[in-house]
């Protein structure tokens, strides 16, 4: 799967992707495992160590990261 550009050229896209991809889990996989990051964060536990790309993901992913902020405001 791939991310769609979202600047004209795609260069800064291409750039911030290459800046990335090695620890990025992308947003497929970390809404696939949001609700235990939540949980762990509920439980006072530090959930970048046991998904440190979802993390990385959750930096820089705006929607993903309102997901996450939904969770932990339904909890
Ligand atoms: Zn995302």
């Amino acid at each position: 799967m791939t991310q769609p550009d979202t600047t004209p050229d795609g260069r800064p896209a291409l750039l911030a992707f290459l800046a990335t991809q090695d620890d990025d889990a992308g947003c497929g996989a970390t809404r696939d495992v949001l609700d235990v990051y939540a949980d762990l964060i509920l439980a006072g536990l530090d959930p970048a160590a046991r998904f440190p790309g979802v993390a990385a993901h959750l930096h820089d992913c705006a929607p993903c990261a309102d997901d996450l902020a939904g969770l932990l405001a339904l909890a």
